[in-house]
């Protein structure tokens, strides 16, 4: 079994974003595995334990996304790819970061490959998609089971709460909804491993690309962040005066 995970590092969930001249500021922030990666890179690990083969996880970022890569090494993953795009790319989106996923894949041996569903911060749902359309293979969005029987596939969907049990064969990429599992901590042993495991550098032109060929269909024109919310009120006094007064804010709001 021939297993990829894509991954993409993110803000730490616990991390204040601030924005700057329309851009997100990352002054001092702690990158994290995207969550639903984990979920992905987890299920990637079970499935090569029960039919063996192997799993490399790749993401395309600048060189400080190693350190992803490595804590998904320890978590049990064999082999990872950084396409480093820091110096060569100026404008990325979905459009960019998938052609490239899709080039570097294409020339590969492929059975399975996971994403996570939607990246915490870019939150389009849109690379593992469009990779599986760039391959010409099948997609699962939002899986939370996942049993593979020679190359059948049955998968189980999540659909807003409710369940949908399709069925589809390999070569196939799926996308990982939470409740898929329980994402594994790395072991001391399995950080010890991961320092000695493959990692691949490659840059766009190790893919045969140049900036032109990836260059952003989208443009960002602003980011912003929500508008403070006003202090609530506290209403005083008898019920019924607070029922009435109640009434009349409602009504003003009509
Ligand atoms: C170096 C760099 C420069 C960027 N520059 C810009 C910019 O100038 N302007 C701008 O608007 N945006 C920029 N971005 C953001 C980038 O365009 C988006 O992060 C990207 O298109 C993914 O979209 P998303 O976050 O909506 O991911 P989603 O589609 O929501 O992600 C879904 C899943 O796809 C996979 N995935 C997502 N991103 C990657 C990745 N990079 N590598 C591997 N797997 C991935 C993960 O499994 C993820 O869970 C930049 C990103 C990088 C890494």
């Amino acid at each position: 079994m021939n297993i990829f995970v894509i991954t993409k590092r993110t803000f730490d969930t616990e991390e204040r974003i601030f924005v700057s001249n329309r851009n997100i500021s990352d002054d001092g922030a702690e990158y994290i595995i995207n969550p639903y990666d984990e979920y992905a890179i987890e299920e990637a690990i079970r499935v090569r334990d029960e039919l063996g083969g192997e799993v490399t996880v790749m993401t395309v970022d600048g060189e400080e996304a190693e350190k992803q890569l490595r804590t998904a090494l320890a978590m049990g993953a064999d082999k990872a790819v950084l396409i480093n795009i820091e110096d060569d790319v100026e404008d990325s989106d979905q459009f960019t970061i998938s052609t490239i996923i899709g080039e570097y894949l294409k020339d590969k041996e492929v059975d399975l490959i996971l994403a996570g569903n939607v990246a915490i911060d870019g939150g389009s749902g849109q690379i593992g998609p469009r990779v599986a359309h760039i391959l010409g293979i099948p997609y699962v969005t939002t899986i939370t089971k996942l049993e593979i029987t020679g190359d059948k596939v049955l998968l189980t969907k999540d659909v807003e709460g409710d369940s949908e049990i399709i069925e589809t064969s390999l070569p196939l990429l799926v996308t990982a909804q939470q409740g898929l599992n329980d994402p594994r901590y790395p072991s001391l042993p399995g950080i010890m491993k991961a320092r000695k495991k493959p990692l691949e550098a490659l840059e766009l032109d190790d893919l045969d690309l140049d900036e032109d060929d990836v260059k952003a269909k989208t443009e960002t024109v602003d980011i912003f962040l929500p508008p403070a919310k006003s202090a609530g009120r506290i209403l005083e006094g008898d019920i019924e005066d607070q029922v009435k007064e109640l009434a009349g804010l409602l009504n003003k709001l009509v």
